[in-house]
């Protein structure tokens, strides 16, 4: 199984203006290469594979030297990047690729090899920038777990992970570097450790649950369990938006607000410790007291742009925690199953089935026309997801047959129409 491990890094300053350029020229690559892929095809219907965008990759070094300054597996990288989110896209599991700014924090690349790590002195080496401080914490890198799996070597006395040794084990794969917002640099390196995915749980009905997103609370389970924001966190949302308002009101280029925004950016990073810490706690509960989990497949940066939830969603971090809750429940065995994206999950009635159509996002509770059952909004939609979930897979297969979403388009067109 595949996982990914992440160690604060804190490189001096000379590092610090390497890694920066680096951020900044990876970008530069990806949007060269949209830029041609998107050209080529509309302009000549020629498809741009990986190999042409790299060959390129020694004219655009001329024109731009510096470019020469970087890892080129990086470099290339970021094409392999692109290409996979062409793919993606195509097969109806995400946007159509844009450009890649400096404004959506964008502050990232990967070295695909070659990277070492001092476990002696805490250091970890990449390309083109050389030994950087590391914090090591547990986990992967115990001692044992390397005795056992890696190979590493002695130089000086001290003891050296280096990638390059252990290549053909296929254990230490792709390390990406990347800075948050309030300045801290990061490494995530992705192991194989090559334990086979546990065998599926079986599920049936009673082990099965529902998720609907909350607007008012976190989530909504088909079992009738509302999970709620913690308050700690909504007090920290609170003093971020204050700290936002803050910024926006001082000077441009004002001392003070240099200092208000170091302020926000510290905030966001506590407010970004306090959801994962949360977000952690619920997928592991959720995990751990269902043999599957159903889920309805959002478009949320579609929302986020289009309506004015945006706050809201965006505040629950939601589709961060999908990611979450996906990756452990492939730990565990357990199922995950989506339904499409469209609407119906909370206008219809999950006892008889009837529609409500004039149902508006205002209505939190109803009294089903029909049969009479008073619902609760959302737990009601809980249910329709599990129970729509369920179905799917017991007659049709695939959940975009079940929609009569058959092709690419109708999907994308059914996520744009979600609200
Ligand atoms: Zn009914």
């Amino acid at each position: 199984m595949k996982r990914g491990y992440q160690y604060r890094i804190y490189p001096n300053k000379e590092q610090r203006i390497l890694l920066e350029q680096h951020f900044g020229s990876i970008r530069f690559v990806y949007n060269r290469s949209l830029f041609i892929k998107n050209t080529m095809y509309s302009k000549f219907k020629i498809n741009v594979t990986e190999i042409d965008l790299n060959n390129n990759l020694t004219s655009l070094k001329e024109f731009h030297p510096w470019l020469k300054d970087l890892n080129s597996q990086s470099l290339q990288q970021a094409n392999r990047n692109l290409l996979t989110g062409f793919k993606n896209f195509f097969e109806g599991n995400g946007d159509y690729p844009t450009r890649k700014s400096k404004r959506d924090n964008n502050f990232s690349f990967q070295v695909p090899q070659n990277y070492q790590i001092n476990l002696t002195t805490s250091k970890i080496y990449l390309p083109k920038i050389g030994w950087i401080k590391i914090v090591l914490h547990r986990d992967f890198l115990d001692k044992e777990f390397i005795k056992n799996e890696l190979v590493t070597k002695q130089v000086n006395g001290e003891l050296i992970l280096d990638q390059k040794l252990n290549k053909e084990f296929d254990i230490l794969k792709t390390l990406t570097v990347s800075r948050t917002s309030a300045g801290r640099y990061h490494v995530s390196i992705l192991i194989n450790d090559h334990v086979p995915e546990p065998i599926s749980v079986e599920f049936h009905e009673t082990t099965t649950i529902g998720i609907d997103v909350g607007i008012k609370s976190f989530a909504i389970l088909s079992s009738g369990e509302v999970i709620d924001n913690p308050r700690y966190l909504l007090k920290s949302l609170k003093k971020l938006k204050k700290l936002q308002r803050a910024v926006s009101k001082k000077q441009k280029g004002s001392k003070n607000r240099k200092k208000a925004i170091l302020k926000l950016a510290k905030q966001h990073q506590l407010v970004a410790n306090q959801r994962n810490d949360f977000q952690h706690k619920v997928s592991i509960k959720i995990i751990s007291e269902s043999q599957a989990i159903c889920l309805e497949d959002l478009n949320v940066s579609g929302m986020i742009k289009n309506h004015k939830l945006a706050q809201a969603i965006s505040d629950v971090g939601w589709s961060e925690f999908i990611r979450k809750l996906t990756y452990k429940a492939e730990w565990y065995g357990k199922t995950i199953l989506r339904i499409g994206r469209f609407d119906v999950s909370s206008k219809l009635c999950n006892v008889c089935g009837y529609k409500k159509d004039d149902l508006t996002l205002k209505t939190r509770e109803w009294e089903c026309p029909s049969c009479k059952t008073f619902h609760d909004r959302d737990v009601n939609a809980a249910i329709n997801i599990k129970n729509i979930a369920l179905n799917n897979l017991n007659t049709v297969g695939t959940t975009e047959r079940a929609c009569g979403l058959t092709d690419i388009s109708q999907r994308y067109e059914a996520r744009s129409h979600w609200f």
